[in-house]
């Protein structure tokens, strides 16, 4: 096992261009234009460009809504709200561990503005419930994890990836976290990303929505970020792409979608009228196959190779910029 050692503050003899990916000697002095990986600059630049905070969302319409959401609507957006807050703070910490022990200062650098972005994703949480519940009600929600038995499984099963990481911190731990990072940040958030797309396809919420696709947005870009780190340590420590690895990657993948279906039964279940949770769960097939396949694996489910939510499309992809999208859309 190949132990990896946390990332010199300041090293005269070495390079600015690191050596390694991690283990490498680097003088960590950040010079965007003498950085290890050629792809590291244009990921700043994408991750600026989609620099946003909460304050800019009006929550207005989704105040006067939220009342008139039924019963099962309203549970449903509390609890995925919950959920979604914990995924999110475990996130920034997470990034700030995995950013010591790369040992390119580029790489660093993107790993502290994607924390930065956890950061944001969690105020919003806070300034959605506190525009629509009580004090009382906000602090509930922000317990979820604590009470909820099915989420507590889920969180145990990302848990148990990262913390292997950060009490052993080799090649192998650190391939393995990134394949838990890969489901809680492409994976886990999406059944509640359909529920708030199903929710705005209807003209509810629209605000919240609204964050949500920022937040997807940002989202997607992390997958990708980790991804290409997950490569790059592949390629300098080929020993560890294996057959092996790649049969573990499958199963930790199958594991991670029974519990995303479990969740999404919970949440969403046969309780919300025009969202079917069968859809829901197919969904979640399609996605897992989508990660294994951008990490360089065969997808887990082949049988699901299509998106069964097709309208969920036009609310993912699109780069809202600082449009009034959800409003335009009906
Ligand atoms: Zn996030
Ligand atoms: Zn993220």
């Amino acid at each position: 096992m190949t132990t990896i050692e946390k990332r010199k503050l300041m090293d005269k003899d070495a390079p600015n261009r690191s050596t390694g990916i991690v283990n490498g000697t680097s003088s960590n002095i950040l010079n965007w234009d003498d950085v290890r990986f050629s792809w590291a600059y244009p990921k700043y630049k994408r991750m600026l460009g989609n620099f946003w905070t909460p304050f800019e969302i009006n929550m207005g319409s989704d105040v006067k809504q939220f009342s008139s959401l039924n019963e099962p609507e309203r549970q449903a957006f509390l609890k995925i709200i919950g959920l979604l807050a914990l995924l999110d703070s475990i996130q920034t910490d997470f990034a700030g561990k995995v950013a010591d022990y790369l040992t390119d200062s580029s790489l660093n650098a993107l790993m502290i503005i994607l924390a930065q972005q956890e950061v944001i994703h969690n105020h919003s949480y806070s300034y959605v419930l506190s525009s629509l519940v009580s004090k009382d009600e906000q602090d509930r929600v922000f317990d979820y994890w604590r009470t909820e038995t099915v989420l507590e499984k889920r969180n145990e099963f990302i848990m148990k990836g990262y913390e292997e990481f950060s009490d052993n911190p080799n090649v192998d731990s650190l391939l393995k976290a990134i394949v838990y990072d890969v489901i809680l940040e492409g994976l886990f958030f999406y059944s509640g990303f359909a529920f708030f797309y199903h929710l705005a396809r209807h003209q509810k919420m629209v605000g919240t929505s609204t964050m949500i696709n920022y937040i997807n947005r940002d989202e997607q870009i992390h997958v990708d970020l980790f991804v290409k780190i997950y490569q790059e340590l592949l390629s300098e420590y080929p020993e560890y792409d294996t057959q092996e690895r790649a049969r573990e990657v499958e199963s930790i993948f199958k594991e991670a979608a029974m519990l995303e279906t479990e969740w999404a039964h919970e949440v969403i279940g046969n309780q919300i009228d025009g969202l079917d949770v069968e859809d829901v769960e197919e969904y979640i097939y399609f996605y897992a196959n989508v990660r294994c396949a951008q990490l360089g694996y065969e997808r887990p489910f082949p049988e699901y190779r299509k998106n069964p939510l097709k309208w969920i499309k036009a609310y993912e992809d699109v780069d809202l910029g600082k449009t009034d999208f959800f409003e335009q859309k009906s």
